[in-house]
């Protein structure tokens, strides 16, 4: 499969096999750059908004919205794409947390019970 990718330097649009992703590769231009699979997105961003300014080199895609005056929708789909998806990943944790507490709780109330029904029986 093939990923389509724009030379930083030229501006000429590729179409690379996806495992080159991560990768430094040269273009017919002559000049090199790595392949990132967000590419395709960043470039069409980049030509919406002609700006050359990759929000991979910037801080936070808050500030990359800042330098280039992207308009907040913009500056909404790009976070929403570099996010590192914390938040599904915190929900999941909690979600897990909360099933541990859940079963601990259970077991407790088992073993309380069963402890009362021996103190009874004696
Ligand atoms: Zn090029």
């Amino acid at each position: 499969m093939t990923i389509p990718v724009t030379c930083p330097h030229c501006g000429r649009g590729l179409q690379l096999p996806e495992e080159l992703t991560g990768k430094q590769v040269s273009c017919p231009c002559g000049k090199a750059f790595s392949v990132s699979a967000d590419d395709s997105l960043m470039s069409l961003l980049q030509d919406e908004l002609d700006v050359n300014l990759d929000p991979l080199a910037c801080a936070s895609p808050a500030e990359w919205a800042k330098a280039t005056g992207a308009p907040p929708e913009v500056t909404a789909r790009i976070e929403e794409k570099l996010r590192p998806k914390p938040t599904s990943n915190a929900n999941f944790m909690m979600g897990v947390a909360g099933a541990i507490v859940a079963v601990m709780l259970v077991i407790g109330l088992v073993v309380y019970l069963i402890f009362n029904m021996i103190i009874a029986n004696r």
